[in-house]
């Protein structure tokens, strides 16, 4: 049977260049913090890799700080924003769930800026809002995704910086999905602290870093030794490090990903009924979130799984369980968001595998249109999600 992995927004196939390194460094010993030999050497595959995230990421290797994921790394810029006197935080609706969920276990109000239904940021409200902030809630923080994990959509968030400089306040830019795909220069991007993840960009899973520029102060979560100069306590993860570093590398030295074989697969479900999502808006190359209007998301995941072909229902989730789509409903997508599914490529998709995943959608499609009739869209259609006014 065909076996087509399109799930790479969940995570990665690793990289040979990141497996390689990965088995060479497990296989050696030393801790980075011995000042024995072999301590020593670990340090320096550290310091390296610390060089070659810097280049990801834009600024001085010494503003990396290495942590277990884009998890950890967006929670330590949120906490450290706490820490140092925000008490009110404004995130984007369509935020991963770790910035959503850290920011309301903060302690701190949580505000949510509103997309439009391209799912794009509405800057207009961030400038209203920013103009009326009180000083009392100390430093306005914002957080605002580069690429969305569901639908792909770039935000603006240079522009959004722009307006977080102009009233002192944090920018993070959690790019975990967009890092390896477009650029993620965190200076280029005006960002105070940016996050990015190994796994997402064909590296292993469980490391990923934060950097943070001059306007930040990091605050350490964890308690413990003095290790990333006392901004992350633990012992590195020094193989994943590596690894990470290397497939990093490998994601630079790529062409930017061209969209026309996602866009073929598309059309060819558009012409079958199929809705676009955030197709009027700027959008991540690898990305397709498509809904079947009436099917659900969970039965077409499972149907395209039994035909070889694995993709998500909206955002993969820790459960195993699929839950409604934050993204989606923010995007006012009503009923549509529960029959939208996530199909995302990466360094190893082929053309083949679009097409073989678009012959697949397309039979579970005209089966169960055989079965039910044609289907109702009630709250949404292809022309409704057109181009931004
Ligand atoms: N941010 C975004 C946009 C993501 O898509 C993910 C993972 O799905 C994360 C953060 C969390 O990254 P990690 O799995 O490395 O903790």
């Amino acid at each position: 049977m065909t076996s087509v992995y399109l799930d790479y927004n969940a995570t990665a196939l690793i990289r040979p260049e990141a497996l390689e390194a990965m088995t060479r460094v497990l296989a050696r010993t030393g801790n980075p913090s011995s000042v024995h030999a072999a301590g020593r050497g670990a340090r320096a595959l550290v310091e390296e890799a610390r060089t070659d995230i810097s280049a990801l990421v834009g600024g001085p290797a010494s503003t990396v700080v290495f942590t277990s994921g884009g998890t950890e790394a967006n929670a330590l810029a949120i906490d450290s924003a706490v820490a140092t006197g925000a008490k009110r935080l404004i995130v984007s609706a369509i935020e991963h769930d770790s910035v959503l969920e850290t920011a309301k276990a903060s302690g701190a109000q949580v505000e949510y800026l509103p997309v439009d239904t391209h799912g794009v940021a509405d800057l207009a409200w961030l400038k209203a809002r920013l103009a009326d902030w009180d000083p009392i809630d100390g430093k306005p923080f914002v957080a605002l995704m580069l690429a969305n994990n569901e639908t792909g959509v770039i935000q603006p968030v240079l522009e959004a910086s722009g307006l977080v400089r102009a009233a002192d306040g944090w920018l993070h830019i959690d790019a975990v999905q967009a890092a390896g795909r477009i650029m993620t220069d965190s200076r280029a991007l005006g960002a105070d602290t940016l996050s990015v993840s190994a796994h997402k960009l064909g590296g292993p899973q469980g490391v990923g870093a934060l950097t943070f520029g001059p306007r930040a102060t990091l605050v350490r979560r964890q308690h413990g030794g003095g290790q990333e100069r006392g901004r992350r306590a633990g012992t590195e993860n020094v193989a994943g490090i590596v690894a990470f570093a290397a497939a990093a590398h490998a994601a630079m030295r790529e062409a930017e990903p061209k969209a026309a074989w996602r866009d073929a697969a598309a059309a060819r479900l558009k012409a079958e009924g199929a809705v676009i999502m955030g197709e009027g808006a700027p959008r991540l190359a690898n990305t397709l979130c498509v809904a079947a209007p009436g099917q659900d998301a969970a039965l077409q995941v499972m149907s395209l799984d039994l035909a070889g072909v694995m993709v998500s229902a909206g955002s993969a989730c820790s459960s195993g369980k699929v839950k409604p789509s934050h993204v989606l409903a923010a995007m006012g997508l009503g009923d549509l968001a529960a029959c939208a599914v996530r199909v995302s490529g990466g360094w190893a998709t082929t053309e083949d595998d679009w097409t073989a995943f678009a012959d697949a959608w397309s039979q579970i499609h005209s089966r169960f249109a055989a079965r039910h009739g044609a289907p109702v869209v009630r709250h949404a259609a292809n022309h409704d999600l057109g181009a931004p006014a």
